[in-house]
């Protein structure tokens, strides 16, 4: 069998080290090489300094088929990019005539004299080929020798990522395997838990799983390999298949959808509308719903409440404040009914609380539930956590009652037979 064809990819700066910027390119060349069936097995991060570089490109080439630079194509002492890949090729760089004249002219178009320092930005080694970098000055290098291929791209991610995909990735050998991957997203299932349900399948070889903690509740990735995207979807179907059923109850949707795409699904799907009041979250549940592209077409609105006397507003009996306070399962369950009689909609979410004790309502056409949040953290945490209950919670309303409705039209039509 063929072995997968492998690659590294480096990105180059001592700034990055020092962690004063993110590192953004790896993340994008990661994803574009997963697309193109290559696998990536190692990243690495390495300061402006040639001999480090050079060593760790030589460790890579016995590793890689492949190795992927970003950075370090300055015109400075300190990029040094060029002169460790001139190393481990065992090639001495010359000047190229018609690089050096486009690097010119780049300068001329700004009314500039170009520095003595830029032209080695104009160096070319027998086995490269020079990268365009129409947005900026430093080509990059496609260079390949000895069955080995080194691709040098500028940092600044606009110049790096316009080289990548309109260059590099068109002159990269077409591998024979594809890649299927899909993401399950789950919400109100801890990790641990979450993996003690799958455990039959976390240490498959092909489809390969992870899961991953993320904000918005855990993910899970299957992936598999295979000569065409269709047999490698096959491989993972009955895996991607058993895990959502036994994660059932939490799922809540695929790759890119999130908690309030689902909701408008489900929304749009049933002719059914919602709104949020909230207290504790200050407009944060709002804002996560209404970034959601096409919502407005379920979701009505929503306010803003965090006062006694602005709850009275939205018309919440004074009594029930009074008698259990504003942080109270009660009063979120009487804010929720408000939201829905001002919005005159079928759902309606609440939240209140302080701090690390926060509630939930939703409102529905069946009565109010709530859920309680005991969460520590500073404010960003707890707004983020008691906003994705509320979005959870919702959806679990909304999802029964579509259900319940289903299975009675389907026992109504069993009767009616
Ligand atoms: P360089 O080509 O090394 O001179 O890098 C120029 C600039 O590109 C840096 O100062 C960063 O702002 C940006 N940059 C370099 N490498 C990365 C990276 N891996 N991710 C995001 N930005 C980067
Ligand atoms: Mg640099």
């Amino acid at each position: 069998m063929k072995k997968n064809t492998c690659a590294e990819i480096f990105s180059i700066g001592t700034e990055l080290l020092l962690g004063e910027i993110t590192d953004t390119n790896s993340t994008y060349l990661s994803q574009r090489l997963r697309d193109l069936g290559i696998f990536v097995y190692r990243k690495n991060t390495v300061g402006d300094n040639v001999n480090r570089l050079t060593q760790a490109l030589k460790e890579a080439l016995t590793r890689a088929d492949i190795i992927i630079l970003s950075g370090g194509l300055g015109p400075t002492d300190d990029d040094v990019t060029r002169e460790a890949i001139c190393e481990v090729f065992g090639e001495t760089p010359k000047v190229d005539p018609e690089l050096f004249k486009e690097l010119e002219e780049k300068f001329t178009l700004r009314n500039r004299t170009m520095p003595i320092s830029n032209t080695k930005q104009a160096w070319l080694i027998p086995s490269a080929k020079a990268l365009k970098n129409p947005i900026g000055t430093a080509p990059g290098w496609f260079a390949q020798k000895g069955g080995k291929t080194i691709i040098a791209l500028p940092g600044p991610p606009s110049e790096m990522t316009k080289m990548w995909s309109e260059q590099a990735e068109k002159l990269l050998p077409i591998t024979n395997t594809s890649l299927y991957h899909i993401t399950i997203h789950t919400s109100g299932i801890g990790e641990s838990d979450l993996c003690e349900k799958i455990q039959a399948f976390t240490r498959l070889e092909c489809p390969g799983i992870g899961t991953y903690a993320r904000k918005t509740g855990v993910d899970i990735r299957i992936a598999a390999a295979a000569q065409s995207t269709d047999e490698a979807k096959q491989i993972a179907k009955p895996v991607v298949d058993e895990i959502s059923k036994i994660l059932a109850p939490w799922i809540y949707g695929y790759d890119n959808e999130t908690l309030p795409s689902a909701i408008m699904k489900l929304c749009s799907e049933n002719n059914l509308t919602f709104a949020a009041v909230e207290s504790v979250t200050g407009g944060f549940l709002t804002e996560q719903i209404s970034a959601c592209p096409g919502i407005s077409c379920c979701f009505k609105g929503g306010i803003t409440a965090c006062s006694t006397d602005t709850h009275a507003l939205i018309g919440i009996d004074p009594t029930i404040l009074d008698k259990n306070g504003q942080f109270s399962k009660e009063t979120a369950k009487e804010m929720a009914k408000s939201a829905q009689k001002i919005f005159k909609t079928d759902f309606a979410v609440a939240t209140t609380g302080i701090d690390e004790t926060a509630i939930v309502a939703v409102a529905g056409l069946n009565g109010t539930v709530t859920s309680a949040v005991n969460w520590l953290g500073d404010r960003e945490m707890i707004r983020n956590r008691v906003s994705r209950t509320a979005l959870q919670l919702l959806f679990e309303t909304i999802r029964e009652t579509t259900q319940s409705r289903l299975q009675s039209q389907s026992g109504n039509s069993r009767d009616s037979n």
